[in-house]
């Protein structure tokens, strides 16, 4: 049971390898971490505790990514007989080599390759470090994964870590220090990390690298282990019994003593088991030591840190518990988003996705959307902006005399009564000014129709934007051709319709409007504008004329200024005007006319006040337009383009991607959809697992 809780975590630790040890991993597992400085020892106790030799071995730094050793008890098989002594072999160079089928590793980069042989666990992992680091003696912080089986280990794991050092030697990087600090505390901060400081005993303990650091992030001395190695170093009459009885640095776990195989033990070919036996003869036979031999060496260790493990595991259970279920939530929930694998037949995909679409796209220019943004304009509301700001602006900023000159209208009024002179030639030349430029609403009305095409494309692609889209992406891509060419399609009966618009105001002038300014109207004011009048007093009772009567008054007076007005003979010709009468010379000549002919000259006072109440009627008639178009243009487009899309577009997705031949590939998954539905498919399977088994304890 408590060993299949560390292999659970194992397991556990397997699965989240791949999101590294960083803070994306969602469960922080319990596990060992070994610090301490360079040659103190860490490499020979974990060998030690596995009772197998495979670490890489060297001076300067060999570990240079953490190693993530996960040690698993398994009972040996029943074929094999289970001593300790078992089955030797010399390697190539002459090194004594054990290879029992009991007893074997496996990395997490090579699944399913058992390594029986150590010695090629020993290259995997220097090739392993290589490939990442290279071979200039850099460090990298991603881990390296093995895994132990072994009858001889306790189900433990234990991170080996790059040793301390102070200078950099060779081509190491100038800040190697910090960098090895750096990978050090991001292992040993994590509140779910016992660390092991590993410490030579044959130096002052006050000095030790490993105890400074784990100090910083275990003040109180709480998750740390004490190891002394070398002990068997250690100056006659000298021991650690001060150390172990808590009085130097105490620590609440304890501290263990243990003796590994110095250099000339390893170049003697010593082996491990032998190491082990001549460890517990030392404390048995050491004065200081023997009336508390089974507190020390290797085997000691490792039960306590088995314990101390279990212990951990258990306390911090309630924890990782419910972070397991805080990632299983996560984990199911987007895999319900990303849907179920393939099952639906593609016709049914094809139907689902274009009912989603058109649902989506209803409910945002009705302004439904699913997240309504507070700083964003979106959908609807960015057309109602075109409506109602741009295109509105765009119409009133329209100014009919920044085209019309008097000149002009002096010059229309001169053609438009053609060769007969007429009595009141206003009215024409009203009529065709007017005419020219109600045209001008033709422009901005058609970019009225774009700028609102550009918003509906817009809309588009923010639907298609969201992740649910991105799991058919030919679908998709369809989707949106089909979908912008049938807007292009509507674009074209939208302008006809609009153009219609305009060209049925251009074509007929409705002088009987209501709104229009009164010929007699517009003649007053501009009388009252060019011959400004004193206050009119009534000269009957002395007191000043109200409106009304100043208005009839004005009315009476234009009558008689117009039934006064010059004769011809007074004003010269109709065309009087035209030529300027300092030209006399070319009268009497009777020239031809010029090649462009264009009224000029002063005007006569008649022909100032009729331009002037031209002028009038023009602009009032002109507004009357203006208001029509903003009104009436805005409709169109909704009728035309935005409610015909909406009406249309299920009917058009549908006969159009039905009618595809190829609509297999069309429902064909995106790569990653799959690849993130199978990661998501195994971390549910995983954490459901590990939660099973945590709700058990
Ligand atoms: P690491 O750099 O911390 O991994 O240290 P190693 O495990 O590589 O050990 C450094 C050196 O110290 C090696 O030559 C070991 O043989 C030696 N050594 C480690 N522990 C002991 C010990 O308990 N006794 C003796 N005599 N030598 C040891
Ligand atoms: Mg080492």
């Amino acid at each position: 049971m408590d060993e299949s809780l560390i292999q659970t975590i194992n397991k556990l630790q397997d699965a989240l390898a791949p999101l590294g040890s960083g803070s994306a991993s969602p469960v922080d597992l319990p596990q060992i971490t070994v610090v301490g400085s360079q040659s103190s020892g860490k490499s020979s106790v974990l060998e030690n505790i596995v009772g197998r030799e495979f670490l890489p071995r060297g001076t300067g730094i060999v570990t240079r990514r953490p190693l993530v050793l996960q040690l698993i008890n398994r009972r040996a098989s029943s074929t094999t007989n289970n001593d300790l002594i078992d089955i030797q072999a010399i390697d190539s160079k002459g090194n004594k080599t054990e290879n029992n089928p009991d007893e074997w590793g496996e990395f997490l980069h090579l699944p399913g390759k058992k390594f029986y042989n150590f010695d090629d666990i020993r290259k995997e992992i220097i090739r392993e470090t290589e490939a990442k680091t290279g071979k200039n003696a850099g460090i990298s912080s991603i881990p390296i994964n093995l895994r132990i089986y072994s009858p001889h280990v306790l189900t433990l794991t234990l991170v080996d870590l790059p040793g301390m050092t102070k200078v950099p030697v060779g081509d190491q990087p100038k800040d190697i220090e910090k960098q090895i600090r750096d990978m050090l505390i991001k292992f040993i901060s994590k509140p779910n990390a016992i660390i092991l400081a590993v410490n030579s005993a044959n130096q002052d303990l006050a000095n030790s690298d490993g105890l400074k650091l784990a100090r910083e992030v275990d003040p109180e001395g709480s998750r740390t282990i004490g190891v002394l190695t070398k002990v068997d170093l250690m100056d006659q009459g000298t021991d650690v019994i001060d150390i172990l009885a808590g009085r130097v640095i105490p620590l609440t776990k304890g501290y263990v003593p243990v003796i590994n195989r110095g250099q000339k033990d390893i170049e003697n070919h010593k082996t491990i088991r032998e190491a082990l036996i001549d460890e517990k003869k030392f404390f048995e036979n050491h004065p200081s030591y023997s009336s508390k031999a089974h507190y020390c060496g290797t085997p000691f260790l490792a039960k306590k840190l088995n314990s101390i493990l279990l212990s951990h595991i258990r306390q911090t259970l309630p924890d990782i518990k419910m972070r397991i279920e805080l990632a299983l939530k996560k984990y199911e929930t987007e895999l319900n988003s990303l849907g179920p694998e393939l099952v639906q037949s593609p016709s049914s995909i094809v139907l689902s996705v274009i009912t989603d679409f058109c649902n989506d796209y209803k409910g945002i220019l009705d302004g439904q959307t699913k997240d309504i943004s507070s700083n964003e304009l979106s959908g609807g509301a960015r057309i109602s902006f075109v409506f109602h700001e741009i295109f509105k602006n765009g119409i009133y900023a329209l100014d009919p005399f920044d085209q019309i000159k008097d000149a002009d209208i002096r010059t229309i009024m001169y053609n438009s009564s053609g060769s007969a002179p007429s009595l009141f030639v206003g009215t024409q030349a009203f009529e065709v000014l007017v005419k020219q430029q109600i045209h001008r609403f033709e422009e901005p009305s058609l970019r009225c129709i774009t700028l609102v095409f550009d918003e509906l494309v817009r809309i588009l692609s923010q639907i298609l934007q969201q992740p649910e889209y991105s799991r058919y992406p030919g679908l998709k891509e369809k989707i949106s051709q089909i979908f912008i060419q049938f807007l292009r399609d509507c674009v074209y009966p939208t302008n006809t319709f609009v153009t219609d618009v305009i060209k049925s105001e251009e074509t007929y002038i409705n002088t009987a409007h209501p709104d229009l300014l009164k010929g007699s109207q517009a003649v007053s004011m501009v009388q009252e504008k060019l011959h400004p009048k004193p206050i009119q007093v009534d000269p009957k009772t002395g007191k000043p004329l109200s409106a009304q009567q100043q208005q009839q008054q004005a009315a009476a007076a234009s009558a008689a200024s117009a039934a006064a007005l010059p004769d011809d003979d007074k004003s010269g010709s109709f065309f009087g005007g035209f030529f300027a009468s300092k030209n006399k010379k070319r009268l009497v000549a009777m020239e031809a006319p010029p090649n462009v002919l264009k009224a000029s000259g002063t005007m006569t006072d008649r022909e100032t006040q009729e331009t002037e109440v031209i002028k009038l009627l023009i602009m009032s008639y002109f507004n009357i337009v203006k208001k029509t178009i903003a009104d009436l243009i805005p409709k169109a487009v909704m009728l035309k383009l935005i409610t015909m899309s909406k009406i249309e577009i299920q009917k058009v997705l549908l006969e159009k991607l039905y009618g595809d031949k190829d609509l297999e590939s069309l429902v064909k998954e995106n790569e990653l959809t799959t690849a993130r539905r199978k990661e998501c498919v195994k971390m549910v399977q995983v954490l459901k697992h590990a939660s099973e088994i945590v709700s058990t304890v």
